[in-house]
């Protein structure tokens, strides 16, 4: 402990600074007390006994690698053999395990919690992903590595470590906590990212690796889904189509019949869910659901860029619908709304109360407007995200400060 003219500095360290032993105030009394400093050093030790031995931890745990860790904390692995406890408050925890993937989203929400944390604390990196953002390391949303946000002091690699391993990390932990105290250095250890150890096992579309011409493919046929591709192009490896049969059952027999008497709608393909207008479609909702299709079970919207060429076609939002009768019998309604640029589709949020959150992503995801809704805001992505990440025209290597 340093002593200055003012009398003993009790400071705690802050993150990130392992060359400061950590001291503890009551050893600083002890030393104090006449004839008692022989004693420090056996109070030093049962001291560090028990912060190494009673390890409180918060799990910020999402994704997979939460189900591991899971299994750490039951009757098997069982955690709580070294004294650990697992609490839902950040502000009574000594460890973070950051266990999934963690997305821009929650970063200032991990950031913050961690803050809440009293020194000293620790952190570990629990999985791949965690630690470098793995195989989604270059997707938009995710963080590429916790430590970007937040300090680590362990790493346990592994998609997902099974629960050994984070005993493991936990093991080495403790031994980190004996050093500190110790006062000896302590070594951060080297991110596995820094150690350009996580490169992506498949390059990225454009990388210079990568055969261009399979890129070109790719871009394609991602940009004309929809169009026959000629022989010898990416389509050839695709599982051959479902029978029509398959896609008519969406249709069924009453709704076809209801479309048509209703609704005045009389193209019906056998292989795609009808076309319905936008000015039509919550009177069609309603009246399926008075006819029992009362789960809601998908809106997804598409987006086909502007096409050139021989069938040049505008640009255009496809929103997909369906509906499921529930019970003996149960039948899927299916329907699509074709909308121009900025054009909105009428909000099913009066009728299903899951339409809140799914008309919310596609807004997020796509930027598709739904008239009506009561609070029509970003779902998945932060509020100042700028653009949306599944139409066509989005780059992918857009940038996300500060991570990209
Ligand atoms: S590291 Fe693997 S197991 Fe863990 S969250 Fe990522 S993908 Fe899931």
């Amino acid at each position: 402990m340093a002593v200055t003219d003012a009398g003993p500095l009790y400071r705690l360290p802050l993150a990130g600074e392992e060359e400061v032993a950590y001291e503890h105030p009551v050893l600083g009394s002890v030393l104090q007390a006449p004839g008692l400093s022989l004693a420090a050093t056996g109070v030093d030790r049962l001291l560090t006994w028990g912060l190494t031995n009673s390890l409180w931890m918060f799990p910020m745990a999402t994704s997979c690698c939460a189900i591991e860790f899971m299994a750490a904390a039951a009757s098997r692995v069982d955690l709580d053999r070294m004294g650990t406890i697992l609490r839902g408050t950040p502000r009574q925890t000594d460890v973070m395990i950051i266990a999934g993937t963690i997305t821009v989203k929650m970063a200032p929400r991990v950031k913050k919690l961690w803050e809440q944390m009293p020194e000293p604390k620790w952190a570990i990196a629990m999985g791949s992903c965690a630690i470098s953002g793995d195989f989604y390391r270059n997707l938009y949303p995710v963080v590429p590595g916790v430590d970007t946000i937040v300090p680590v002091d362990v790493y346990v690699p592994g998609c997902p470590p099974n629960p050994e391993a984070l005993m493991h990390g936990l093991l080495r932990l403790q031994e980190k906590v004996r050093m500190r105290r110790a006062g000896q250095l302590v070594v951060r250890e080297a991110s596995p990212a820094l150690l350009e150890l996580t490169r992506p096992t498949i390059a990225r579309l454009g990388d210079p690796a990568r055969d261009r011409a399979l890129d070109r493919q790719q871009e394609q046929a991602a940009l004309h889904a929809t169009e026959a591709e000629p022989a010898g192009t990416l389509s050839e490896a695709r599982p051959p189509e479902p029978p029509a049969t398959q896609a008519r059952d969406e249709v069924t027999p009453s709704l076809e019949a209801l479309l048509r008497d209703e609704f005045g709608v009389t193209d019906l393909p056998a292989d795609a869910a009808p076309v319905i207008g936008a000015d039509r479609h919550v009177a069609l909702a309603r009246r399926l659901r008075e006819l029992g299709h009362t789960q809601l079970v998908y809106i997804v919207a598409t987006h086909f860029p502007e096409k050139a060429g021989a069938r040049p076609q505008p640009e255009r939002f496809e929103v997909a619908y369906a509906l499921r009768s529930v019970g003996p019998g149960s039948h899927v309604a299916a329907w699509r709304l074709s909308l121009a640029p900025g054009e909105g589709a009428p909000t099913l949020v009066g009728l299903f109360a899951g339409a809140d959150w799914q008309e919310r992503e596609q807004y997020d995801l796509l930027g598709v407007r739904f008239d009506g809704h009561p609070d029509l805001r970003r779902l998945m992505l932060p509020e100042t995200w700028t653009g949306h990440p599944l139409r066509k025209d989005f780059a992918a290597d857009a940038p996300c400060r500060p991570w990209r």
